[in-house]
């Protein structure tokens, strides 16, 4: 709390009167610590590839200039350090776009069917590297919600990316949908009913239980040597929260230890029935 006086104007012959007010001003330390932690982690997640790179550069210009076989390796590293620094500041661009937009909802009619398939086409190469395919099952009725296109494929390439990467090799990950009777409680009341329900599911190694409230904070890794390691940036779900928050939807997460992960994603419907 914060305690503050006001002296009041004068009253009477007993001199002036104070006002006490007292603040509650935690909501807001929160929010000033929260975008201070955001500030040092992004700088810090910045700081590790760009320490590499101008530490390759230096080694090249000088000691490897003459050893080719070095030369190719420490090219490959820092370019491989490139683009994890083009991929952090293409989420950390993302998130502050989602943000400023997400007092205005989304207005377009989307097809979801379209916007699925078209990532699960995006990313069939990329599963079959492991081994795994991407099932779609749904309703066959075009299955529309009131959007923005481009932030509804973001997201699912995000979720379906983590389902490639933590899935374990040689099993399917699903992407099903279907209109429910009610979403989860954190949903606004006037869009929860009916509304689609989207779940993308694999069968990979599983979250704890104690991570699962934490995930969609910016950052956040089960295991941050990993996550770099497989192309991470820690944003993803992060993302994915802040665009399901702004088109008045809900995410919920479910996971078992080496059995696998599903995401449910509540989304409102353009019109109450699918089709
Ligand atoms: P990252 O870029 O590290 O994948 P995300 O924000 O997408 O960042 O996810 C945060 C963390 O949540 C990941 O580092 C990982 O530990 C965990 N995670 C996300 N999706 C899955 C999944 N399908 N299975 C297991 N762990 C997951």
């Amino acid at each position: 709390f914060e305690v503050r006086a006001t002296r009041l104007p004068a009253r009477g012959v007993d001199g002036s009167l104070v006002m006490v007010t007292l603040h509650d001003i935690t909501a807001l330390r929160r929010l000033e610590q929260m975008r201070a932690d955001f500030v040092a982690n992004a700088s810090h997640e910045l700081r590790t590839p760009l320490s590499s790179l101008i530490g390759f550069t230096e080694t090249l210009a000088t000691s490897a200039r003459e050893d080719s076989a070095a030369r190719e390796q420490f090219l490959a590293i820092m370019l491989e350090q490139g683009r994890r620094m083009q991929r952090l500041i293409e989420d950390l661009l993302s998130l502050s776009r989602i943000e400023m937009e997400e007092h205005t909802p989304p207005s377009d009619p989307i097809n979801l069917r379209e916007v699925i398939g078209g990532v699960a086409r995006f990313l069939e190469i990329r599963a079959r590297e492991k081994n795994m395919d991407i099932r779609l099952e749904g309703e066959d009725a075009p299955v529309v919600v009131i959007g923005d296109g481009d932030q509804l494929t973001q997201i699912f390439q995000n979720l379906l990316d983590n389902a490639l990467k933590y899935g374990r090799p040689s099993t399917p990950v699903v992407v099903r949908w279907t209109q429910v009777e009610r979403g989860p409680a954190a949903m606004p009341a006037a869009v929860r009913a009916p509304c689609l329900r989207v779940s993308v599911i694999d069968q990979g190694e599983g979250i704890a239980k104690e991570h699962l409230p934490r995930l969609t904070e910016r950052f956040y890794r089960v295991d941050k040597a990993r996550s770099r390691a497989m192309g991470g940036t820690g944003l993803g779900l992060a993302i994915v929260k802040h665009v399901v928050v702004r088109h008045r939807g809900a995410m919920t997460l479910e996971s078992e230890i080496g059995k696998g992960t599903t995401i449910n994603l509540f989304l409102p419907l353009y019109e109450p029935t699918l089709g």
